[in-house]
C-alpha cells in the first residue's frame, strides 16, 4: 500500500480579495501538480484590515463552492476545508470559531495593528527595536498556540519576511512557544512562501524545525497560494528541508482530527 500523499493545506482564492484564481481553477491546477490531499485556506472575516481578506457574505459561497468541488472532484483530489485565522483575540468571532471544518490555521501578520509583512508598512522596522519586536511575536505565538483554537501555526517566523532578524538570541521565549504549540496538539507547516519573499527560505528556518522535531511536534506543507502558479511552489525544496530536520511523515486534517502521510 502506498502511503505517501502529497499534501497542501495553505492556499488563498479569489475570495481574500488580493490573491487570483477560483477556486475550480485551482483544484485542477491542484490536480494538475499531482497534489492528493488539498486544502483551502482564505483568510478568516473580520472587522478589521477588512479589504484584504474574505467577507463575511462570501463565506457561505466558500463553504458551499468547497462542498460542490469536493463531490466533483472526488475520484481525483481529497479536498480539505480551513481558514486562515489571524490571532487577534479582539477580533475574534464566534461566527468564524464555531465553523465546522477540517483544519484552523492560526497566524500572527500584525504586532499591535502594525502589519509587518505588508511591504507598504516595512519603513516601521526602522522606529523599532527588533529584538523586541520578536520577542513580542513569539509570545504572541505562545498564546495563540494556549488558546487552543487552531490546528495549524501558519509561517513560525514571518517576521524574518523583509530579512529583520533578531541580533540576540531568542531562545527561552522560542521554546516556550514551542513547548505550547506541542502542549495544544498544534502542528508546524513548512509554508515556501519565504522563497518568494526577500527572505528568500522557507517559513520557518531548518533550525526551528529541527527544534520542533526535537519536542515532537508534527508537521505539514503549504505553498500559502495567492496565484495558480504559486501551487506547489519550491515543493522539492521544503520537503528536502523537512528530511534534513529529521521528518518522514506529514499531517493533514479531516474536522480537526490528525492523519498522518508519508512525503
Ligand atoms: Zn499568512
Ligand atoms: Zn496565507
Amino acid at each position: 500500500m502506498n502511503l505517501k500523499k502529497k499534501v497542501d493545506l495553505h492556499n488563498h482564492t479569489s475570495l481574500c480579495n488580493h490573491a487570483n484564481g477560483t477556486m475550480e481553477e485551482y483544484v485542477l491546477r491542484a490536480i494538475k501538480c499531482g497534489i492528493d490531499v488539498f486544502g483551502f485556506s482564505c483568510h478568516n472575516p473580520m472587522d478589521f484590515d477588512s479589504k484584504y481578506r474574505m467577507s463575511f457574505e462570501a463565506l457561505s459561497f466558500y463553504l458551499d463552492e468547497y462542498e460542490r468541488l469536493r463531490e466533483k472532484y472526488k475520484d481525483k483530489i481529497d479536498l480539505k476545508i480551513g481558514l486562515e485565522i489571524d490571532y487577534m483575540p479582539e477580533f475574534l468571532d464566534d461566527r468564524i470559531l464555531k465553523l465546522d471544518l477540517d483544519y484552523k490555521i492560526g497566524s500572527i501578520h500584525f504586532l499591535d495593528d502594525w502589519g509587518f509583512d505588508n511591504p507598504q508598512f516595512i519603513g516601521e522596522y526602522a522606529k523599532r527595536d527588533i529584538n523586541d519586536c520578536w520577542n513580542k511575536y513569539y509570545v504572541k505565538t505562545k498564546e495563540m498556540a494556549q488558546s487552543g483554537l487552531f490546528n495549524i501555526v501558519g509561517h513560525m517566523d514571518l517576521l524574518k519576511v523583509f530579512n529583520y532578524k533578531p541580533t540576540c538570541d531568542t531562545g527561552d521565549i522560542l521554546d516556550e512557544a514551542l513547548e505550547a504549540i506541542r502542549d495544544s496538539n498544534m502542528v508546524v507547516e513548512i509554508n515556501s512562501s519565504g522563497f518568494r519573499k526577500s527572505v528568500k527560505e522557507q517559513y520557518p528556518s531548518l533550525e526551528i524545525l529541527k527544534m520542533c522535531k526535537s519536542k515532537g511536534i508534527q508537521i505539514t506543507f503549504s505553498s500559502d497560494a495567492h496565484e495558480l502558479e504559486h501551487i506547489f511552489y519550491k515543493r522539492d525544496d521544503i520537503e528536502n528541508i523537512a528530511r534534513e530536520a529529521g521528518y518522514n511523515k506529514c499531517v493533514f486534517f479531516e474536522k480537526g482530527k490528525m492523519k498522518f502521510a508519508e512525503f
